[in-house]
């Protein structure tokens, strides 16, 4: 058996998370997942939520910047601060 680099690096709280009582991507918003300089951001059309796809973050942070409603929350490392 040998272990994936994707499981290795897996961890179970991503650093960017949707509070998705606030999100409108449902009413048509993409602006998170334009903004991502390495597209880790998506929307799940089942729940027409955005959400975090890819745990690989830059932390450059206009994805929460730029989200109309303040949906988004970048949780940045303590070490990066
Ligand atoms: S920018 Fe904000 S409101 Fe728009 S899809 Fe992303 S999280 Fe949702
Ligand atoms: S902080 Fe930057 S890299 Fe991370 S999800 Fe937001 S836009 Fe993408």
């Amino acid at each position: 058996m040998s272990t994936t680099p994707h499981e290795i690096f897996h961890r179970s709280n991503a650093p960017v998370t949707i509070d998705e009582d606030k999100c409108i991507a449902d009413k048509g918003c993409t602006v998170c997942v334009d903004v991502c300089p390495l597209d880790l951001l998506a929307i799940d059309m089942s729940k027409g939520k955005a959400y975090m796809q890819f745990d690989e973050c830059w932390y450059c942070m206009p994805c929460e910047q730029d989200c109309p409603t303040g949906a988004v929350k970048v949780d940045i490392p303590y070490l990066l601060r």
